[in-house]
């Protein structure tokens, strides 16, 4: 095992799901959505059972979408 690194992170950078808290800061993941303020990641919009107040583009990456709606 490494030591374990510090990552410093810009706040304003980091893209987390409030849904599972996973980071997405450094996926290309595509999809996800969003209900109100709260970002979503590909994997918790499936197991949605409500539809989302908006959803990411067909070839958006969830993070570019996190980016996009903190512009609003
Ligand atoms: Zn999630």
């Amino acid at each position: 095992m490494s030591e374990e690194n510090v990552i410093v992170v810009d706040c304003g950078d980091e893209v987390i799901c409030d849904f599972c808290n996973d980071s997405y800061t450094d996926s290309e993941e595509i999809g996800g959505s969003a209900i109100g303020t709260w970002a979503i990641c590909p994997k918790c919009t499936g197991k949605l059972t409500e539809e989302p107040d908006q959803r990411c583009g067909d070839d958006e990456t969830f993070r570019d979408f996190v980016y996009r709606l903190r512009k609003q």
